[in-house]
C-alpha cells in the first residue's frame, strides 16, 4: 500500500515494533545479550521492513518473526537483525561486509551506521530483488554481489565488521582473514536443521581471535557454490 494512510498505519506498527523489541532485549539480558541501544532501536524503527518483505507477507512486516521471502529462504526476525547490528558495533567511517543479502534488509539496517556496507548473497534472484530494493529506496551505500560469502570480498577487505547471517558449520578461514585488527565478526555456527549458536569474534593486535557465545539461534545453513 502506498497510500499515506498505509505508511501511517506503518509506522504505527513499526514504533510498536521498536517498543517490543525494547521489553524482549530487557529479558535477553538475562540470557547473557547486550542490551539494545536507542540507535539500533531507532533503525529499526526507521528502516520500512515492510519494502523487503513479499506483498503477500506484508501484513506480518512489524510482527518479531522471520518471513519467507522466496528461494526456500526467509528474512530474519527483528530482534535478532537489531542485536546482530548492536554486536557489529559498526561506526560511521566503516566498512561492513554482510554475507547472506536475502531481503536486503539487514544490510539496510547496518548501512545507517556504517560508511559502506558489502554484501553477498548466493541466490541470484534474492541478490538481484534485494539489489533493487535497497537502490529504490536510496541505500546508496550497500553494493550487492551474487556468489559464494564463503570466500568473502578480498577486493574490499579488511573490513571493520563481519556479519553472517548463514551458518556454516564453522567459522571460514577467508572471513577470518578479512577481519580488521580490533574488528568484530557476528555469526551463527552450527549443525543444519538443529540449534546454532551466536557468536561474536573481536580480533585483537595480534591476529587472534577472542569468542564469545551470544545466544542459541536458528538460521539456514550457508550453503557452497559447487564451482
Ligand atoms: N540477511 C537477510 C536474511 C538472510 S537469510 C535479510 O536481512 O533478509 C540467509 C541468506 O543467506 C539466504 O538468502 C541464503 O540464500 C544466503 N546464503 C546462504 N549461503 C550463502 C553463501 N554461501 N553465500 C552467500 N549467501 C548465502
Amino acid at each position: 500500500m502506498t497510500s499515506a494512510c498505509g505508511q501511517d498505519n506503518y509506522e504505527v506498527q513499526r514504533k510498536a515494533l521498536v517498543d517490543e523489541l525494547r521489553r524482549d532485549s530487557l529479558v535477553a539480558v538475562e540470557y547473557g545479550a547486550p542490551p539494545l541501544s536507542e540507535a539500533v532501536l531507532d533503525s529499526i524503527g526507521n528502516v520500512p521492513r515492510h519494502e523487503f518483505v513479499p506483498s503477500t507477507h506484508r501484513i506480518y512486516a512489524y510482527e518479531n518473526h522471520p518471513l519467507p521471502i522466496g528461494g526456500g529462504q526467509t528474512i530474519s526476525q527483528p530482534y535478532i537483525v537489531a542485536l546482530m547490528t548492536e554486536l557489529a558495533d559498526v561506526s560511521a567511517d566503516e566498512t561492513v561486509l554482510e554475507i547472506g543479502t536475502g531481503s536486503g534488509y539487514q544490510a539496510a539496517v547496518l548501512a545507517g551506521f556504517a560508511k559502506h556496507v558489502y554484501t553477498i548473497e548466493i541466490v541470484e534472484m534474492l541478490g538481484l530483488r534485494a539489489a533493487q530494493d535497497l537502490e529504490r529506496l536510496g541505500y546508496d551505500n550497500v553494493t550487492v554481489r551474487i556468489g559464494d560469502g564463503y570466500a568473502g570480498w578480498p577486493e574490499e577487505a579488511p573490513f571493520d565488521a563481519i556479519v553472517v547471517t548463514a551458518a556454516p558449520d564453522e567459522v571460514p578461514q577467508p572471513l577470518i582473514d578479512q577481519l580488521k585488527v580490533g574488528g568484530h565478526m557476528v555469526i551463527p555456527v552450527g549443525p543444519v536443521d538443529e540449534v546454532q549458536v551466536l557468536k561474536l569474534l573481536s580480533k585483537d593486535a595480534d591476529g587472534d581471535l577472542a569468542e564469545k557465545n551470544v545466544i542459541p539461534v536458528r538460521f539456514v545453513p550457508l550453503t557452497r557454490d559447487p564451482n
